[in-house]
């Protein structure tokens, strides 16, 4: 076992959140540690085009973002670690950090792990992972060019998953369980507009078809009760998103409809110097935006907490 120097603030996430509490913290001198988790760059980074953070009038590529996010926390001294935390103890003083046989000690915390995506958990879905099954179309989508694809949801997601596939796919069905989607009009418009995509309103997918390789699947209508088998090379899902909370389930108090950390006053967990941002706190808004608003109020609330305790 392995122990490290006991640090002032190791922050956990490596999304808008983290970073920005990871810029804030490196200006005010408390060489925080940045451990990414697996998904270096968050959720961003399967993101296609960000055409809402601020400051970009042309748009701004998801994973490039997220790069300039980090080198702007490592311009002014964060250290930034790609491991993964397996156990936390905030109960101990000072706080204890597990990444496997690595032990790492600090005051104080902030946990900007974010959100993954939603499945449908139908039988069969983990054999067909990654073989017609998917959640990312940025990553996958390459796959499909000239085949026929689905994607299930009616949220923005699902709409810049669909448009993207259709520049690649011959054809992509929306498959959505309401007559309407929830998403932005804009993206609504662009979307109903896409002469390759069809909707299939009031639908849901019961089964998956195919052996080795997803080829198909079984879809009922809701209203009618009436079912089909849809013939198709690729399913992606944009149904949404659970927060990575797992690690710290018994360590703070979490939500019990998902997982959500629950926060007092936006950023302030149950365990004093605990601090969490972003997604893995927030199911409302849900923006790169609001998680690095959400990131730089975790770190302002940290460093006064360490500054009251004279730490
Ligand atoms: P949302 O929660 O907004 O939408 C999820 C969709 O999936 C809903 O239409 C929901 O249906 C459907 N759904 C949920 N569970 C199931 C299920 N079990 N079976 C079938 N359908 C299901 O998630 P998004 O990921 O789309 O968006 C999250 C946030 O990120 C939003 O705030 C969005 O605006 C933002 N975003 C912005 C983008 C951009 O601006 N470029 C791109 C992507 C996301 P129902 O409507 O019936 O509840």
């Amino acid at each position: 076992m392995e122990i490290k120097n006991v640090r002032k603030l190791i922050i956990i996430g490596s999304g808008p959140a983290g970073y920005t509490a990871a810029i804030y913290a490196a200006r005010g001198n408390l060489n925080p540690l940045v451990l990414t988790g697996s998904e270096l760059g968050g959720q961003l980074t399967t993101t296609i085009e960000v055409e809402n953070f601020p400051g970009f009038p042309e748009g701004m590529k998801g994973p490039a973002l997220m790069i300039n996010m980090q080198k702007q926390a490592e311009r002014f001294g964060a250290e930034i670690k790609f491991e993964t935390v397996t156990k936390v103890d905030f109960n101990a003083s000072p706080k204890k950090i597990w990444v496997n046989d690595i032990e790492y000690q600090t005051q104080a915390v902030i946990i900007a792990t974010g959100a993954r995506s939603r499945t449908l958990e139908l039988p069969r879905e983990k054999e067909l992972w990654g073989r017609g099954v998917h959640t990312c179309a940025t990553c996958d989508g390459f796959f499909y060019k000239g085949k026929t694809v689905a994607v299930i949801g009616g949220g923005d997601s699902a709409m810049e998953e669909s448009g993207f596939l259709a520049n690649l796919a011959d054809k992509v069905y929306i498959i959505h369980r309401k007559e309407s989607f929830r998403a932005s009009k804009i993206m609504q418009e662009r979307t109903l507009n896409n002469k390759k995509i069809e909707v299939l309103w009031n639908s849901e997918v019961t089964a998956y078809r195919g052996e080795q390789k997803l080829n198909g699947l079984k879809i009922k209508n809701i209203k009618t009760g009436e079912e089909k088998e849809l013939a198709i090379d690729a399913v992606f899902f944009a149904i949404g998103h659970l927060p990575n909370t797992e690690v710290f389930k018994n360590e703070i108090t979490l939500d019990d409809k998902a997982g959500f950390i629950v926060a007092k006053d936006t950023v302030y967990t149950n365990v004093a110097g605990v601090f969490a941002a972003g997604d893995c706190v927030d199911f409302t808004y849900r923006q790169a935006i609001t998680a690095a608003g959400f990131g730089c109020m975790a770190e302002i609330a940290a460093e006064r907490w360490l500054q009251t305790h004279n730490i």
